[in-house]
């Protein structure tokens, strides 16, 4: 049912005053056709008295050593155009009331002198600098034309003035910043007190928020930057609280399941098997373990993340829950991203069982490994053991999500390394049993935000401890030039058991040109720098069976050195491989790397993980302070960043936090592949406070309405179907 202030609000924009069909036809490129839709175009910044400075008082800025941005509002006075030999040069000079200055171009001169007219008033951005005649001078400035009577009401009254984006579609209509501007003023006299009120009453009432006429009308003419910071606030609010509201329907959803099961410690089976374990378990391992324990007992279902730093011990504690889920008669299954690691987990658990079935004999606990690229006879057998429940434990790859993939009564999902599944795979292979309990296992540390957003329906258990006698690796950065000392270090360690691991980057998006590179640097070392030691080589173009043999062999110690690309990236546990030997390692993400470190440091050991790097980057000691970076810093040394905190970090929660400085929660997390919505208002390290509020706001609506029922939600209930459709396949609500 549509209400009439809706059905006004979708006219198209064409009715708006100064937009006729050929600027209708440019707003519907980029994605804008109705009213609503550009009531909702908000200005990407804001000028307003506090931000501007006059001419000679930026002189004086300058004159005093000030090297940052700003802005100075004037009139254009004159331009001239200069011709060289081989360039030319624009120049327009500008003044207001207290002086004057300079901008120049270099290039586009023809457009950037039609749009420098004599008498027109610009805001002009950027960080100036004095010419040669000591003028106050502007290279390839930001510039935004502001109206006379904007200009003197900005003077006077101190107005807020919005820019907006103005994408080529729209310039090329002739809509320039006066004419943005205009139109959307029109838009929000006319129809913003149309718009329908997104959050309940309630809500805006006890969290002191704008409403949302308010808001719209305020984010774009602010009528102080109070108001301003206030509409803005509400917009972030809203988004958290629509974000949150989805966390929460979709644990809501899981744990309301019906079908869960309750699995209890049966028989002796766990005791025995930690007697043949050839460790002890840390303090941390076994608190997390009581934690899944009791999420196991309880029948609905478990939905946990399992966290702890490359090399805590995550798989055994996984391998105990499935264990207990095996001894009540159900199927566990371990999912891992790549075949290697498939193999090796298997490997590992099968010899554990092995042992384990010498000291406990009344259940014999049968494992199946299932990888996309076995044969088929193989594979075969494998989906009919998993079918008849011939298996208890199957280990897989990607290959488990297939349809042909039955299981006679699954009881425990486990997922390893799950930063490199999306949210659809997950749910795909839980649907495949009768809402199986769930461990997500991942090595990075989540921020407090993103565990209470994309993470926020999963409960958290951390294992904050490392196994004993651990010593933190050694990281070196190295130049180029050094590479045979480091190869000749490699080679004196081989006498203390050391095993090594050197590591070349994909060059290319190219599988080819990975072979390729890996390959020649195999066949070079082999002939020059190692070959005194015995070589491997592993790549991702390998057939499985090859990659299978090249790992055992390594681990057998057939192998001193192992040269490989990234398929070694995750989860690959050799004891005795303690050097790692990273090329060309500012071509590497910060995760990245801190993953690949962790392939060594698993024993008593001292390990060493040495990244080289060009020589310039290694020699150069622009020593940064990383606690302390400006955002043009990382933007700058994005390289050097990531080098340094290497050198200087080891915990990996420090290395999670530089890394989502340096690259935005989004990527890190896959918030894409999180199934929630972009924020475009919120940034959720940023607004940590409001994302309280709306979280806690949020849960207390689901906790109370689950269904969003009652009266006073119906307004969430309307705005989740309207626009947020997509995000709610694994969060229902009716
Ligand atoms: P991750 O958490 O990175 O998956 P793994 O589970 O691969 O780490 O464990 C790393 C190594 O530490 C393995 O060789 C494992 O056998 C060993 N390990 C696990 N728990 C302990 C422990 N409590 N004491 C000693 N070694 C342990
Ligand atoms: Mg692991």
């Amino acid at each position: 049912m549509i209400s009439d202030k809706e059905k006004i609000l979708s006219e198209p924009v064409q009715y708006i005053k100064s937009v006729g069909p050929k600027r209708a036809e440019a707003f519907k490129k980029i994605g804008i056709s109705t009213v609503r839709d550009l009531l909702f175009y908000f200005p990407s910044r804001h000028l307003d008295r506090t931000t501007t400075l006059s001419a000679s008082k930026a002189y004086g800025y300058l004159m005093n050593g000030y090297e940052g941005e700003l802005t100075i509002i004037a009139k254009v006075a004159d331009k001239e155009k200069r011709f060289f030999s081989r360039k030319s040069l624009l120049k327009v000079q500008l003044r207001d009331s207290t002086g004057f200055f300079e901008c120049i171009w270099f290039q586009g001169i023809k457009y950037f002198e039609s749009v420098f007219n004599e008498g027109d008033i610009f805001a002009v951005s950027g960080k100036p600098a004095l010419s040669k005649f000591g003028n106050l001078q502007f290279t390839h400035p930001d510039f935004d034309r502001i109206s006379e009577e904007e200009s003197n009401s900005f003077l006077n009254t101190g107005k807020i003035i919005p820019f907006y984006r103005i994408p080529k579609e729209l310039r090329t209509t002739n809509i320039g910043d006066l004419s943005l501007r205009r139109i959307i003023n029109h838009a929000v006299e006319d129809y913003a007190d149309y718009l329908e009120e997104t959050l309940p009453a309630e809500i805006i009432s006890k969290n002191n928020l704008l409403q949302l006429t308010e808001a719209v009308k305020n984010f774009h003419f602010p009528s102080s930057k109070e108001t301003l910071r206030h509409a803005i606030e509400r917009f972030k609010f809203e988004e958290l609280f629509y974000l949150e509201m989805l966390v929460a329907l979709r644990k809501h959803n899981y744990k309301s399941q019906l079908a869960g099961h309750s699995m209890k410690v049966q028989t002796n089976l766990i005791l025995d098997f930690l007697k043949i374990l050839p460790f002890d378990l840390t303090k941390a391992q076994l608190k997390v373990l009581s934690e899944i324990r009791k999420d196991m007992e309880d029948p609905s279902p478990m939905n946990r993340l399992l966290q702890g730093d490359v090399g805590s011990g995550k798989t055994i504690v996984a391998l105990i829950a499935m264990l207990i889920a095996v001894d009540n008669g159900f199927q566990a299954v371990m999912m891992v991203p790549t075949e290697i690691l498939a193999d090796q987990q298997a490997k590992n658990i099968s010899g554990l069982l092995k042992k384990l079935s010498m000291v406990n004999n009344e259940r014999k606990i049968k494992l199946s490994l299932l990888i996309g690229e076995q044969k088929k006879s193989v594979k075969e057998k494998n989906l009919q053991d998993i079918e008849l429940k011939e298996a208890d434990i199957i280990i897989g790859t990607h290959a488990l999500f297939e349809e042909k993939v039955k299981f006679k009564n699954l009881g425990l999902v486990v997922v390893d390394e799950q930063h490199r599944f999306g949210v659809a795979q997950r749910a795909s292979l839980m649907v495949k049993g009768v809402t199986p309990d769930v461990i997500v296992m991942s090595a990075t540390p989540i921020p407090r935000t993103l565990s209470m957003t994309v993470y926020g329906d999963l409960d958290l258990s951390i294992i904050e401890e490392m196994p004993k006698n651990r010593k933190p690796v050694k990281t070196l950065l190295r130049g180029d030039s050094k590479l045979p000392d480091i190869f000749k270090f490699i080679i004196d360690k081989k006498k203390d058991g050391y095993q090594s691991f050197i590591v070349y980057p994909l060059v290319e998006e190219s599988e080819k040109l990975e072979l390729k590179a890996a390959e020649s640097h195999y066949n070079e070392l082999k002939e020059t720098f190692l070959q005194d030691v015995s070589l491997g080589l592993i790549h991702g173009r390998m057939s499985w069976q090859e990659k299978e043999e090249a790992m055992m062999l390594f681990l057998a110690k057939k192998y001193d050195v192992l040269i490989s690309t990234t398929v070694i990236e995750v989860g690959i546990d050799i004891p005795d491989a303690n050097i790692i030997l990273i090329n060309d390692a500012h071509r590497f993400g910060l995760s990245q790397l801190h993953q690949l470190r962790g392939r060594v440091g698993r024993s008593e050991k001292q390990a060493y993980c040495i990244l080289v790097t060009k020589d310039e980057f290694a020699g150069r000691q622009e020593k940064l302070q990383l606690e302390y970076l400006s955002p043009a810093q990382l933007e700058k040394y994005k390289a050097s960043v990531r080098l340094q905190s290497m050198v200087k970090y080891t915990d990996g929660f420090k290395i999670a936090e530089m890394d989502l400085k340096l690259r935005g929660p989004g990527n890190i997390f896959g918030t894409q592949q999180s199934g929630f919505p972009e924020l475009r208002h919120a940034n959720i390290t940023e607004d940590v406070n409001i994302l309280l509020k709306a979280k806690e706001e949020a849960f207390n609506i689901v906790e109370n309405d689950p269904h969003l029922k009652e009266q006073p939600n119906q307004v969430i209930r309307k705005n989740l179907i309207e626009h947020y459709s997509g995000s709610l396949r694994y969060a229902k609500i009716a």
